[in-house]
């Protein structure tokens, strides 16, 4: 599928290591694009929701807790199968089973503070852009 989008978080263990650019490095050199970025704090309430189908799951205090901690860079990432592409940049969820080159590989600290977060399907893709930005927002 030509042009598809996927949304995209770098997580707040990539803003408080400054490596954000270094993220988007290997985010463009895989030939995604980012049409659209904003640096926020994520509230209690944006962390839950966003995460919401984990909230059964025994991480999930931990994991809002995380998300909050610091900011984070939300973004809208473009290109040719962007949402599987960009699975494949980001790597397996635990950074020990993640590919060499993938970005978990290389930079996340652990399965829950793994750097970057990207949607897992188109559906999830539009909910989860449209829970952060607008139209307006992203310049193709
Ligand atoms: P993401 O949704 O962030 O792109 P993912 O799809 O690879 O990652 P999910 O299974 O959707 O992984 O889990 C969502 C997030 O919950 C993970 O990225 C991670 O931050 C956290 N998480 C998942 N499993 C664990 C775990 N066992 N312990 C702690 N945190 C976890
Ligand atoms: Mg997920």
């Amino acid at each position: 599928m030509a042009n598809e989008r996927t949304f995209s978080i770098l997580k707040p263990d990539a803003t408080r290591r400054n490596i954000t650019g270094a993220v988007n490095a290997v985010i463009e050199a895989a030939g995604l694009r980012i049409v659209a970025q904003r640096r926020i704090r994520m509230t209690r309430e944006q962390a839950e929701k966003f995460y919401e189908v984990h909230k059964e799951r025994p991480f999930f205090g931990e994991l809002v807790e995380f998300m909050t901690s610091g900011p984070v860079v939300v973004q809208v990432l473009e290109g040719e199968n962007a949402v599987a592409k960009y699975r494949e940049v980001m790597g397996a969820t635990n950074p020990a089973q993640a590919a060499d080159g993938t970005i978990r590989k290389q930079f996340a600290e652990s399965v829950g503070e793994n750097t970057v977060h990207g949607s897992d399907s188109a559906d999830n893709a539009k909910i989860e852009i449209a829970q952060f930005f607008t139209d307006a927002d992203i310049a193709a």
